[in-house]
């Protein structure tokens, strides 16, 4: 089904039809089966406005996507929720405090979290200390 807006040449009145397809309006407007709701005119155009049919998927295709950003920001804070949990965050710290307890054999309960940068990253790496990265969102409220 096409929604389109339509105008009556004669009286100027717009109104809101439906048709199977464009081809279909096309046969009807052709055989004067189309008519003002007002005026009664066979004068009938369709508006250059954008079908509705188009609009209307957009807008499926919008809510698709706010649920799986929803179902994603859900997953990311109950992430969050085991990383605070199960490791301790050191902030930017987070390269002096992997290596203190790479070299060190610095016994933490937890493990460690926290901020470094792309070059500390790979720094770690070489010289053989496990880093993980994860994506981050921070806490709206504080
Ligand atoms: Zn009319």
């Amino acid at each position: 089904m096409i929604k389109y807006k339509l105008v009556c040449k004669k009286c100027q009145i717009s109104f809101d039809s439906w048709f199977a397809s464009s081809m279909e309006f096309e046969k009807l407007k052709k055989k004067n089966f189309l008519s003002c709701q007002s005026c009664n005119s066979n004068r009938i155009e369709k508006t250059l406005m954008a079908p509705k049919l188009i609009n209307h998927s957009n807008e499926i295709i919008n809510v698709e996507k706010n649920y799986k950003l929803n179902k994603i920001n859900k997953k990311m804070e109950e992430y969050k929720t085991f990383i605070k949990n199960n490791f301790e965050y050191v902030g930017k710290k987070f390269a002096y405090e992997a290596r203190s307890i790479h070299y060190d054999s610095k016994k933490k309960d937890k493990g460690i979290f926290g901020i470094a940068s792309k070059k500390e990253i790979k720094e770690l790496t070489e010289e053989g200390i496990d880093t993980g990265i994860i994506p981050w969102v921070e806490d709206k409220n504080n």
